[in-house]
């Protein structure tokens, strides 16, 4: 995950028929007042990212003054935005035929973030920041009580990876649904919230807001999802098949069941399965355990040197928050990965809390990924409105595709981190395979499927809130093939038991797109650059690797998202390359499948 709030607008103004007549007094006017957007802004920003990483990194039970400094920081952000000033300007200037592209580029950014904060409406605007902080406390401060006990959100991750028992299983998920309850009045308060924000600025909903960031309409959006969805279907029908037979059998039961029961998953939404199966043969926490965590962050760093990359800079070290807190520490720090990009510049950190095994490993891989993309694009080429991913689906495809890279079993004999079995990789080259689909594909389900669709008819069809529950569960159904055991009411809320519904909203294609941009990119440098299998790739040390990086990180939010692919993979964007991918799997599970009663329909939507 990365940390950086203000988005980036693509084309969305008409161009104007503007006199011109005076033509260099009019850039000249623009150029000043982007200048002095941008100084105010940078200093703003600024402001909001040092009180949101004390607040991240410094809590403390007793004292909320982070928290209450954190939220003057981002009303100060939103006053300025949204300024009238602000949104009178970069209208009329958009309006003028003699902008640069970088000129445009920047005016619509500070347009579109200004829609976000209409100061025409400061009322609702403020009441919307209220409502949103709200929700986050009631979400944050939640108990779930399980037999009488508090019981943490790990704690519950953990049982339903654990657990055999069935009906164990079912009250632990109801429990872990508890929490939709006392969100729902809040949901339907901030889904209205949101859209009078942005209708203020003439967009038609909150979502078709959102999804105006790539330069697309709602429609072409969900149909780029929808085609997602049909490129994998095939995969997905296969791996949909083998679980439901998979889980009957551990958890001892006569019956497989034609739709999965959703307790019967080991992820509280049913969008990763990957923990249902253990791949032997890379024990790559028994070899990690003996480092330090700090010899974690540094060969993760080494990674990205080796492919041509600089040393990151001494405040990354300094300034970051890498390790726990010792297990007594009165200060508590938020535990969920992340990168930040304080400045805009070259203040650059992390913050982790790693320990010596392979989901750091990777994780910590993953968050330098953020790191290398925000110091390669804050260069000279590239004003700071501009300095973010060439859209928000790229910069977690970057960090991911590293992780995953730094995952492959090439990789980490060459870090010598296990010593090579031939014997191994041959019985088990199906199996990491498998256990990546049951992450990625599955996940495509749930973000392409699930929650696009839903947040799109919240938000864009103002769905009535008495159906919130009943067809929540009908997209899961249709798109997941999962079903809830027992009737789920209205009182129940259990699309507000997803975090992103309440605090990240009408953005989740973005981690689906992700995935996609990231086999593209991940298949290109396997085969065109490295000429390796894309299943067992070593990045390390290719020099042409890192420039192949630095060519789409370079950029930023500069160029269009659609021509950065397009000139580094010479493609548009598709699922072409993850349907090759797991092309391997796609036959083993057919065959694995052949004596077994398929349930979802033979093509997507019949
Ligand atoms: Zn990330």
């Amino acid at each position: 995950m990365y940390k950086m709030k203000t988005l980036v607008a693509i084309a969305i103004m008409a161009a104007g028929f503007n006199c011109t007549a005076q033509n260099k007094p009019a850039t000249n006017d623009v150029q000043k007042y982007l200048d002095a957007y941008t100084k105010a802004y940078v200093k703003l920003y600024t402001q909001e990212q040092e009180a949101q990483w004390r607040s991240n990194i410094e809590i403390l039970a007793k004292d909320s003054s982070n928290v209450i400094a954190a939220r003057k920081a981002d009303e100060a952000m939103a006053s300025f935005t949204g300024s009238i000033e602000n949104i009178e300007k970069s209208r009329a200037y958009l309006k003028r035929t003699t902008l640069t592209p970088l000129q445009k580029k920047q005016l619509e950014f500070i347009l579109y973030t200004a829609a976000n904060n209409p100061q025409t409406i400061p009322a609702v605007v403020k009441e919307r920041i209220k409502a949103e902080n709200e929700q986050t406390q009631t979400m944050y401060g939640f108990h779930y009580h399980l037999d009488g006990k508090d019981v943490s959100v790990n704690d519950i991750d953990n049982m339903l990876k654990a657990e055999k028992d069935i009906n164990r299983r079912f009250h632990i998920w109801e429990v872990s649904k508890h929490v939709g309850i006392p969100l729902k009045k809040g949901l339907i308060n901030l889904r209205n919230l949101r859209n009078q924000s942005v209708q203020a600025l003439g967009y038609s909903d909150f979502f078709s807001y959102q999804v105006s960031d790539y330069g697309m309409t709602t429609n072409e959006m969900l149909a780029l999802n929808d085609q997602l969805m049909r490129d994998l279907y095939p995969l997905y029908r296969e791996l949909h098949t083998w679980i439901r037979y998979v889980l009957a059998a551990t958890y001892d039961q006569q019956q497989v069941p034609d739709y999965i029961p959703a307790h019967w998953l080991p992820n509280r939404w049913g969008q990763d399965w990957s923990s249902v199966l253990d791949v032997p043969g890379m024990d790559l926490d028994g070899a990690l355990k003996h480092k330090s965590a700090q010899w974690i962050v540094k060969d993760a760093e080494q990674m990205y040197v080796s492919l041509g990359f600089d040393p990151l800079p001494a405040t990354f070290w300094k300034k970051s928050s890498l390790y726990p807190y010792p297990d007594d520490s009165a200060v508590k720090k938020n535990n969920h990965a992340s990168a930040w990009h304080m400045d805009m510049n070259k203040d650059v950190r992390s913050l982790m809390s790693v320990e010596p095994n392979a989901e750091w490993y990777e994780t910590a891989h993953h968050e330098l990924g953020h790191i290398y993309y925000y110091m390669t694009y804050s260069n000279p080429s590239v004003p700071p409105l501009l300095r973010q991913g060439a859209n928000r689906a790229y910069h977690e495809a970057l960090g991911t595709m590293m992780g995953l890279a730094a995952m492959q079993r090439p990789f980490v004999y060459g870090r010598g981190l296990i010593k090579p079995d031939p014997k191994a990789a041959q019985i088990d080259s199906i199996l990491p395979l498998l256990k990546e689909a049951l992450n990625t594909v599955v996940f495509i389900y749930f973000s392409s499927g699930v929650m696009t669709h839903f947040e799109k008819e919240m938000y864009a069809d103002t769905l009535p809130a008495d159906q919130f529950n009943k067809r929540w569960w009908e997209l899961v159904k249709k798109y997941q093939g999962i079903v809830p055991q027992g009737e789920r009411g209205e009182n129940l809320c259990d699309a507000a038991t997803k975090t992103h519904i309440n605090d990240d909203p009408a953005q989740y294609y973005d981690y689906a797109l992700s995935y996609e941009i990231l086999y593209q990119l991940h298949n290109h440098i396997a085969k065109k650059i490295l000429h390796q299998s894309p299943h067992a790739t070593n990045y390390y040390g290719h020099k042409e690797v890192g420039d192949f990086l630095k060519k789409i990180m370079y950029p930023g939010a500069s160029k269009d998202w659609r021509q950065v692919l397009k000139q580094s993979t010479g493609d548009e964007l598709n699922g072409k390359a993850m349907v090759e991918y797991f092309q391997p799997l796609y036959k083993w599970l057919q065959q694995n499948n052949a004596t077994r009663n398929y349930t979802l329909p033979e093509h997507m939507g019949d």
